[in-house]
């Protein structure tokens, strides 16, 4: 019998959750009831960029699909270890605006915080798969130096959080971070970027939701979500307690073949995105990040899409269509 999950996420904490992530590609392959034939270039694939998926993202993937939506975001391919022209490893040239260990500073006004090297779900498309963690770990004395240039730099009025995914750390560890920036007087916003609430839902607990709201920051939070199917009950109730919390919510989505190219499946996301309180932001081109070129969806597409869903659906439920762009000023909308 083929047993999709042999955890119930519901007794377990969040930590818990992330600690009984599956890992290994024959696990995955038997509890969704895939042929072996994909094993060898899974195995190889992980090897560059290990599998890492929850069970609670797992319990959402349909038994016996290869094609699944979501399956494809996290399943190692052999083409994965293809070299494609115009794919590199650092595509956004981050490491040349990181002049501090986890303190990217690309755009005016902003600075980004590398807050944990962890996902909770590793996606195979990430622009940041080969992104040095090692050496952006701050511990909470390094963090003095990332503080400090802030507080210098009196154009800085945003902080955001990122990573990997900055929930994976403690609310502890997030509730001091918050403090030092809220310290900073030209600081007055927070932004979390985060993928967490849609992997393992439970990961929006009270201390969460305390950290975020009682600083004098204002505070919002840019979730990830690619696909309808991801947005389920448990989904919708943390949304919702973000939500309810005062903490306002965007969703940035990247574009990706087989995933999400299709005027249908982006429709139904925008809907379903609105439903549980959180407004459509990016629609994001691929990355050019090497192992990820088979998501690539050309730019012609991309812009036909979203013209028809400007035709159908209503402004607000539209999402930019953007690229980001190593050395530009800011994101670059493509319509
Ligand atoms: S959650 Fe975000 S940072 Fe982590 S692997 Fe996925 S895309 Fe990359």
């Amino acid at each position: 019998m083929i047993t999709r999950s042999a955890v119930t996420v519901d007794s377990l904490t969040w930590q818990e959750q992330l600690a009984s992530s599956i890992r290994d590609p024959k696990q995955l392959l038997d509890m969704l009831g895939l042929s072996h034939s994909l094993l060898d270039g899974a195995l190889n694939a992980h090897g560059d960029f290990p599998l890492r998926v929850p069970h609670s993202y797992l319990q959402r993937i349909a038994i016996g699909d290869p094609n699944d939506p979501l399956l494809r975001q996290v399943l190692p391919l052999g083409d994965e270890l293809l070299a494609a022209p115009g794919y590199s490893e650092d595509p956004l040239k981050e490491q040349v605006a990181n002049p501090i260990a986890g303190l990217i500073h690309k755009y005016h006004g902003r600075v980004l915080l590398i807050v944990s090297p962890n996902c909770a779900i590793n996606c195979r498309y990430c622009f940041r798969r080969h992104f040095p963690y090692q050496d952006n770990k701050p511990s909470r004395h390094e963090w003095q130096a990332a503080l400090e240039y802030i507080a210098g730099d009196d154009s800085i009025s945003e902080v955001i959080y990122s990573g990997g995914d900055p929930l994976a750390a403690s609310d502890k560890q997030l509730q001091w971070l918050t403090q030092q920036v809220a310290q900073i007087n030209h600081v007055k916003r927070l932004r979390v970027h985060t993928r967490l609430p849609i992997v393992i839902p439970s990961r929006v607990t009270d201390s969460c939701l305390q950290w975020l709201t009682e600083t004098r920051l204002k505070t919002s939070m840019v979730i990830h979500s690619n696909h309808p199917n991801e947005l389920d009950t448990a989904v919708a109730g943390a949304l919702t307690r973000l939500k309810d919390a005062g903490v306002t919510l965007l969703n940035q989505t990247v574009l990706l073949a087989d995933v999400n190219d299709d005027l249908s499946v982006l429709q139904q996301l925008s809907e379903r995105l609105f439903d549980v309180g959180v407004l459509p932001y990016y629609l994001h081109q691929l990355d050019r990040i090497q192992g990820a070129a088979h998501f690539e969806v050309s730019d012609i597409k991309a812009r036909q899409l979203v013209a028809e869903l400007m035709a159908t659906l209503p402004g607000y439920l539209v999402p930019k269509l953007v690229r980001e762009i190593p050395d530009a000023q800011n994101k670059v909308p493509l319509l």
